[in-house]
């Protein structure tokens, strides 16, 4: 089990979290902003090597061979997306995120290839690499594992809940213990790692979101991405919920798994996303996690609600 720090420095700045932002100015010395790259890879559970149809909530047609030959270079894409931040914020450092798809699923080769070239960019700072739990071999770990010793890295690891019935029922391809295999052989490689959830999938309980919790707080993790289970068109999940087959976890409930979820995280743990993000314009429900400002703001009521904070049951028998 982790150290835990009693009073860790985002407490005495007020937070009830331990917020990104506040991660990348103590690690970088300044504000440092996520530009989102697409490779043009594919993914296991779309092209037949695991599964054909992907997981139910991902609109995974775009990942198909021909739909993915015009994408701009990983330098065009950086550089653009530069352009976009400078205009917004005051920032000069950026961590590339290799984010559609499965970051990790090429010939090593072209993977180091690819993100080489995110690195030579002026003002790319490090990566953040999307993947999936069994595409994550382990010469892919030792490529990784080498360019985490020249820049700062984070493979983050879609795994969404401990569950096996409700990773099947995601048709994500995997199960739980694929999960820990990954982070225990990446791990050995000292790879700083992020876990991705989603809190409100049909059919679990409280309990079932408290269990995957207290089974990948002690992990080791370094950031974790929070979701609420979200709709989005042109996806099996929408026809499910257009056939009223399923029901969405409501706003309030969402919070309160939340604060849960977090108040069994160790304190060092950085929390990346509070809620789902997709664009308005492909969103069919629930529609309350377009305002990710409520949802933050909402989260921290509960916790200062609760006279609570992240990792106040870490290690704890009481939840
Ligand atoms: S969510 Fe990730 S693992 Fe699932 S189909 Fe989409 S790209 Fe593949």
């Amino acid at each position: 089990m982790p150290r835990v720090d009693p009073e860790p420095n985002w407490r005495q700045q007020g937070f009830y979290y331990y917020p990104l932002s506040l991660y990348f100015r103590e690690m970088f010395g300044s504000s440092v902003r996520k530009i989102s790259v697409d490779a043009g890879f594919s993914c296991p559970n779309v092209d037949g090597t695991i599964g054909h149809g992907g997981c139910i909530f991902c609109d995974n047609r775009s990942f198909s061979p021909s739909r993915r030959m015009n994408i701009p270079t990983i330098s065009m894409q950086i550089r653009e997306g530069i352009a976009r931040m400078r205009a917004r914020f005051k920032t000069s450092a950026y961590i590339a995120y290799f984010q559609p798809s499965t970051n990790t699923y090429a010939p090593v080769e072209q993977l180091e290839r690819l993100y080489r070239e995110a690195l030579a960019e002026q003002g790319v700072v490090g990566l953040a690499i999307g993947t999936r739990p069994d595409a994550l071999g382990d010469e892919v770990l030792d490529l990784i594992a080498d360019l985490a010793k020249e820049t700062w890295i984070c493979l983050e690891i879609g795994v969404q809940t401990a569950c096996d019935a409700s990773l099947d029922f995601l048709n994500r391809g995997h199960t739980f213990a694929a999960f820990t295999d990954a982070v225990a052989r990446a791990q050995k490689r000292g790879i700083r790692l992020g876990a991705h959830f989603i809190l409100g999938i049909p059919g679990e309980t409280r309990n079932d979101i408290i269990r995957t919790a207290l089974l990948t707080a002690p992990l080791g993790l370094h950031s974790i991405k929070l979701h609420n289970l979200y709709v989005v068109a042109r996806t099996q999940l929408a026809e499910l919920y257009a056939a009223k087959q399923i029901s969405l976890i409501g706003r309030d409930e969402y919070i309160r798994s939340a604060v849960d979820f977090l108040e069994l995280f160790p304190p060092n743990v950085v929390v990346e996303r509070l809620a789902g993000d997709a664009p308005r314009e492909f969103l069919i429900a629930p529609l309350w996690s377009c305002e990710k400002g409520k949802v933050k703001q909402s989260v921290e009521e509960e916790f200062r609600r609760r006279g609570s904070y992240q990792g106040a049951k870490f290690g704890s028998k009481e939840f």
